[in-house]
């Protein structure tokens, strides 16, 4: 099966992982500062902080900008943890139509705040940015805070600005599905020492380090902490990150020609300034094909392309069906009935892109 998107673990990544596996300490070491300063490096950021998983550091930035009891504007187009976070922070999600490229519509978000509303939480669908100073606009004259969850975008950029310093806090996820792993992991950057000592504390059980044995707990905590071994695996992938979003690059616009002219979908990636880490390669079926979704899902198993759907709209589900009874915001619908997401990975190559894209076109050719 060729999935839609997977890991590419190479001998350096194997040496750095074992020879951190022989080293004494295996978590709360040295190695995990490194990639945390890696990361600050890498995005331009003051602070990074490590997480078991991005789920983890979404809980955790929630909770730092003291959301709770408030209402956050976000998107139904995501993973559902962005929208579950809330809920636990006690911070009810407001759902805001999106845009045709899956990103949430900055224009509807005013029209979405109240007085409770604390924070827009926005992701950047499939790895493209969203139109992050208009939110930033939004953001300042509403004193909201802008919390990006950038678990497809690592590596990406908006112009000339990589992702990761561009919201007051941003999340990253590196679960092998996603542009770089470490296994599970994920990451919170900020510029805001507040929301980073905040999240640091909520990491680790709210300990606060003093003297020799001596610490003390000011808040309360868990133990959402990456280890040594991930975080070195994470060092050796993010010198990977350019060279993999090239080769995703060049997949992408090679889709780009390939499918130009069909008369089945239409295609999401575009080459432009806000560049893609391209995590996800999305095509949009036309209306009259979205009855025989599940005849192509069906057809695209067989022939061992591992094609998935990002995502259902979260209000769809039945742990929120209850709390959003009449919810219908038309352009999720409808990117929900026309996305499919198709094998774009740093382990394929050109050959094997020309090969799936004929598959496909013959699948849409013989329906
Ligand atoms: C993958 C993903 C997450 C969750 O990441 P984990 O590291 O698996 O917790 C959250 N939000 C979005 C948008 C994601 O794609």
């Amino acid at each position: 099966m060729q999935p839609y998107s997977t890991q590419l673990i190479q001998e350096d990544d194997i040496a750095s992982v074992i020879q951190t596996l022989r080293s004494p300490l295996l978590t709360q070491g040295h190695i995990i500062e490194k990639f945390e300063e890696d990361l600050c490096q890498f995005c331009e950021v003051k602070y990074a902080l490590g997480f078991n998983s991005a789920t983890s550091a979404l809980y955790a930035a929630y909770n730092a900008c003291n959301l709770g009891g408030f209402e956050a504007i976000t998107t139904p187009i995501s993973f559902v943890a962005t929208s579950n976070m809330l809920l636990q922070n006690h911070s009810m999600p407001i759902f805001c139509d999106i845009k045709s490229d899956g990103n949430i519509d900055e224009n509807k978000i005013s029209s979405l705040i109240t007085p409770k509303t604390k924070a827009i939480v926005s992701i950047d669908y499939g790895g493209k940015s969203v139109e992050v100073e208009k939110i930033q606009q939004i953001a300042k004259n509403n004193k909201l805070v802008f919390i990006s969850d950038s678990s497809h975008s690592i590596g990406g950029r908006f112009n000339n600005k990589r992702i990761g310093s561009l919201a007051d806090a941003t999340i990253f996820s590196f679960h092998p599905v996603k542009p770089i792993t470490t296994i599970e992991g994920g990451a919170l950057l900020t510029n805001s020492k507040d929301i980073y000592e905040k999240a640091k504390l909520i990491r680790s059980h709210g300990v606060l380090k003093k003297h020799l044995w001596c610490y003390d707990v000011i808040t309360n905590g868990f133990n959402f902490r990456m280890n040594e071994i991930q975080a070195a695996l994470g060092i050796s992938q993010l010198k990977k990150l350019e060279e993999f979003i090239q080769i995703r690059e060049e997949i992408a616009c090679f889709y780009d020609n390939f499918f130009a002219k069909n008369p089945f979908f239409t295609t999401l990636h575009q080459n432009n300034i806000h560049q893609s880490s391209n995590h996800l390669y999305p095509i949009l079926i036309n209306p009259n094909l979205f009855e025989k979704k599940e005849q192509i899902f069906q057809k695209a198993l067989k022939e061992k392309i591992g094609i998935q759907i990002h995502y259902k709209p979260i209000y769809q589900f039945s742990y929120y069906k209850d709390r959003y009874p009449q919810m219908f915001l038309p352009q999720a619908e409808y990117f929900y009935n026309a996305e499919i997401s198709i094998p774009c990975h740093q382990k394929m190559n050109l050959q094997m892109a020309k090969q799936i894209a004929e598959q496909l076109l013959t699948i849409f050719e013989t329906l």
